[in-house]
């Protein structure tokens, strides 16, 4: 057995924790040493690796939105942002727009979150149903009365290729990734002791939970606290579409249903119905919710979609906040040297690049610098103050 020191460890090494990693390593005024413990080395089943790789301003919040205002930018100087030795990461990033549509009995809602949206330096286009028609003439848009679509600054990318960026350039600035689960975490005098699958303990005055669906929840168990994070299955499925359709868009049904172009064609998705959606951590793909929700859905949407020809799936997990479906980042209050970034609820990838700096900012400095995270403190769920979301997909 094997003791060793660190200045702070990062449990959970896919997107969040390497970017947390990452930020801290490139602090000018800390030098100290960070651990990051990843079970997966290989991040075969972690939501990174299995994510729609997406990301929209779309959100009716405001935080959501700056987060993802300064994602859309991070992303897009990717190559300086994380080359390494002169080595530019390429993240495939295509900004094709979220296509948000919405029935007469929503359109309230669109408007309303528009207006924050373009407020706040977004830009959002807004159509009415005439205008809908004229933009995208393979949509349906009989029970539309209006949309909104993303000029610029909302897309899809290779997240993987992202989380593999962040760890590279963890890496290189001298982070210490060690491919071990953190079994069991105790607190000895200031320090977090944490007991590796290995039977080595590993020591440190700071521990930042980003272990995600899989391990987020148990993690913060162990250190007294309880959160309402659940893992939650979402399964993506892929088809090819004998029509043509350019400049085609993530579109959003009102249903909740989602396709975006990928490759030469299409990758969709839905959540499955409310009471279906139950705490799970199996892989088993829902070739029904595909068949009976999600193609008859996006054939009424796009009658080009009634003849596809439908290719591979997989699942994922979401790890979800059942309180109000955002994530919980920051310090605990009442214990110390706790940090948490955790719940993302379907939006953790576009919210790495802010969520990495933050929690770099906050750890080291004692305080946010750039951009206020404090709206995502664990805080909101003691006073229960929920920080609603209108636009979860
Ligand atoms: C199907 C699907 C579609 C999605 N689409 C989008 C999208 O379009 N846009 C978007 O922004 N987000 C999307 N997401 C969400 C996004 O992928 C996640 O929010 C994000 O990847 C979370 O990153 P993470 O690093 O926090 O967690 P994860 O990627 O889950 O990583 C957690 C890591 O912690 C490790 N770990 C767990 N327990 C331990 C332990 N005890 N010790 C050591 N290591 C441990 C795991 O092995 C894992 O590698 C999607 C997710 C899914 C599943």
């Amino acid at each position: 057995m094997t003791d060793r020191t660190a200045d702070v460890v990062i449990v959970g090494g896919a997107v969040m924790g390497s970017s947390a990693a990452c930020h801290l390593a490139q602090r000018t005024n800390f030098s100290g040493q960070v651990v990051v413990l990843e079970a997966d080395p290989s991040y075969q089943t972690c939501a990174s690796a299995r994510s729609a790789a997406s990301i929209r301003q779309q959100f009716s919040s405001e935080i959501n939105i700056e987060i993802s205002l300064y994602g859309i930018s991070f992303l897009r100087d990717i190559g300086t942002n994380l080359a390494v030795s002169g080595e530019q990461p390429v993240i495939d990033l295509k900004e094709g727009g979220y296509l948000f549509l919405a029935t007469p009995d929503k359109l309230a809602i669109l408007e309303e979150n528009h207006a924050l949206q373009t407020k706040l330096g977004a830009d959002i286009g807004l159509f009415d149903q005439g205008g809908l028609s004229n933009r995208y003439p393979w949509l349906t848009v009989d029970d539309l009365s209006g949309g909104c679509h993303g000029l610029s600054g909302e897309g899809w990318f290779d997240g993987y290729a992202l989380l593999q960026a962040f760890r590279k350039k963890a890496r290189s600035l001298g982070v210490d990734y060690v491919g071990e689960r953190a079994e069991k975490i105790e607190r000895t005098g200031a320090d977090w002791c944490i007991h590796l699958s290995s039977g080595d303990r590993l020591s440190a005055p700071i521990l930042v939970n980003t272990a995600g669906a899989s391990g987020g929840a148990e993690i913060c168990k162990q250190v007294g606290l309880s959160v309402p994070i659940h893992s939650r299955k979402r399964c993506v499925f892929t088809f090819e579409c004998r029509e043509t359709l350019p400049d085609f868009p993530l579109l959003i049904d009102p249903t909740g249903t989602y396709v975006r172009p990928e490759g030469a064609g299409f990758i969709c998705g839905s959540a499955p119905a409310e009471d279906d959606d139950t705490d799970s951590s199996d892989f088993d793909v829902d070739y029904n919710l595909f068949e009976e929700h999600i193609w008859p859905t996006l054939a009424h949407r796009v009658s080009a979609f009634e003849a596809i020809k439908p290719g591979a799936a997989w699942a994922g997990h979401y790890d979800m906040n059942l309180f109000d479906h955002n994530a919980f980042v920051g310090p605990v209050p009442g214990i110390d040297g706790f940090y948490l970034a955790l719940g993302f609820s379907g939006h953790g990838l576009q919210q790495a690049p802010a969520v990495g700096r933050g929690l770099s900012e906050i750890i080291i400095s004692g305080g946010y610098e750039t951009l206020d995270l404090s709206p995502l403190s664990i805080e909101r769920l003691w006073s229960t103050t929920p920080l609603v979301e209108r636009n979860v997909v």
